[in-house]
């Protein structure tokens, strides 16, 4: 069996939207140059944090790219150790972004397009202005409209806080009536 013959098997629209999906909720592009990087130094890399291995494996064998490796002990939260996914360097990064593209939520895309933006210049972009040029939260809720409100001079999510705010009372909830009992 050939390599295209191989890679149409595995690579089905099915499957891409499966690790597409996958990365837009647990994976993230990262890239970092040295303010003095004056030697060029740069790094980029897209990774997947998962304490499930198995579910890395998948991916892995579907965007058929990048290294799982672990476990890892996580020092906060996570008791359980994790694995990680991860691919470096300008080319993969790209590739990886592009095949899963068309299944990737506005937050990701805009990650996507920031880390290859900052390697590409060879500079690391001012965090501040960042913000300023996201266009959706997080979690995709638009910063713009009805939505937006500003704290001093930053941009807040409505429909966040909100969710934020029901989840402080449903604990608050819970622990007077884990006390009270
Ligand atoms: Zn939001």
């Amino acid at each position: 069996m050939g390599f295209t013959c191989f890679l149409n098997r595995v690579r089905t629209r099915e499957n891409m939207a499966w690790a597409a999906g996958f990365f837009d909720g647990e994976g993230s592009f990262w890239s970092n140059v040295r303010n003095d990087a004056s030697d060029g130094v740069r790094a980029i890399t897209a990774s997947v944090t998962n304490t499930d291995r198995e579910l890395l494996d998948k991916f892995q064998s579907i965007v058929g790219l990048g290294k799982v490796r672990g476990p890892y002990q996580e020092q906060r939260g996570n008791r359980q150790p994790v694995y990680r996914w991860s691919v470096g360097g300008h080319r993969a990064v790209q590739a990886v972004g592009a095949m899963m593209w068309e299944w990737l939520g506005t937050y990701k895309r805009q990650r996507w397009a920031e880390a290859l933006t900052t390697w590409r210049a060879g500079v690391r972009p001012n965090a501040i202005e960042l913000k300023r040029a996201q266009t959706h939260c997080k979690w995709g809720h638009p910063l713009s409209g009805d939505n937006l409100r500003f704290n001093g001079r930053q941009r807040m999510c409505r429909t966040c806080d909100r969710r934020r705010s029901a989840e402080s009372k449903a604990r608050k909830r819970a622990r007077e009536a884990g006390s009270g009992s």
